[in-house]
């Protein structure tokens, strides 16, 4: 028996998934001075991988090939490429409603694989639990505790970018603990970055706002929309400001200083 990372356990063969569909490389390919993509993997200051190829080579072999080459191909090729298009190319669009619904899934889905796509050696126990990635694939559309944000990237940085920081947090004066998971990825000219929030003493997701205040700080409040939970207003693209590179990794530290919270070291028990 095989086990797919989204629907379980299945005598399906398992097939390889890029995180960044071909599509994305395809639209960034020549656009950074290069007709390659050179990767650079790194954990803290340590650089753990280097390499280069025509695609977006970021890729994970555990995904049957329903999951890969029906459910998830259908949604990148069909529903998500027209909308996110613009917004890897750096056009000026609406983002409506309903679309933000779409990349906010798609968003979720990054976060979801960026979490495997690299050697198991270098991995950490994944964030996401098996019953939350079996939802995701009956509803492709992300649990309802967590955020997506979006923001513009400047041109001319790298094609493609992704950061994960998890954090365990403790709230001074009721003892509420959460590790706060927090995924940063890039495609062109679109960031996304996803949020999920996971109660110690439960185990489950908690909504990211009312049991871990945050709020955008400078730049921030003009550059990031939040599209998830659902908005019911459509989105002018792109936001009054763009973020270069620093703002980027910035963005992903910013949610660690998470308002009456306090970073715990992992082994420090209550
Ligand atoms: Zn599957």
């Amino acid at each position: 028996m095989n086990q797919c990372f989204f629907c379980g356990p299945t005598t399906r063969p398992l097939t390889e998934e890029h995180v960044w569909p071909k599509w994305v490389s395809k639209l960034l390919r020549g656009k950074y001075g290069s007709d390659h993509f050179v990767h650079i993997r790194s954990t803290g200051n340590d650089t753990t991988g280097y390499w280069k190829s025509p695609h977006l080579q970021v890729t994970t072999e555990s995904l049957c090939d329903e999951c890969n080459n029906v459910w998830l191909g259908n949604f990148e090729n069909l529903v998500i490429k027209p909308i996110a298009t613009p917004l890897i190319l750096g056009g000026e669009t609406l983002i409506r409603p309903a679309d933000q619904w779409q990349i906010a899934a798609w968003a979720y889905k990054m976060a979801m694989l960026l979490e495997i796509a690299m050697p198991a050696e270098e991995r950490h126990q994944e964030f996401y639990k098996p019953t939350e990635r079996r939802q995701f694939r009956n509803e492709t559309i992300p649990d309802e505790h967590v955020r997506v944000f979006l923001a513009n990237c400047q041109y001319g940085q790298e094609p493609a970018h992704a950061h994960q920081h998890l954090h365990t947090l403790r709230r001074r004066d009721d003892g509420f603990s959460c590790q706060l998971k927090i995924c940063t990825a890039t495609a062109g000219c679109l960031g996304m970055q996803i949020i999920a929030a996971r109660s110690t003493e439960t185990g489950q997701l908690v909504y990211a706002s009312t049991e871990v205040e945050m709020e955008l700080l400078g730049k921030a409040k003009r550059a990031i929309v939040p599209i998830w939970p659902p908005t019911n207003e459509g989105v002018r693209w792109p936001p009054a400001e763009g973020m270069t590179q620093q703002d980027i990794e910035d963005w992903t530290e910013m949610w660690s200083k998470a308002e009456g919270m306090y970073p715990q070291p992992p082994d420090s028990a209550a």
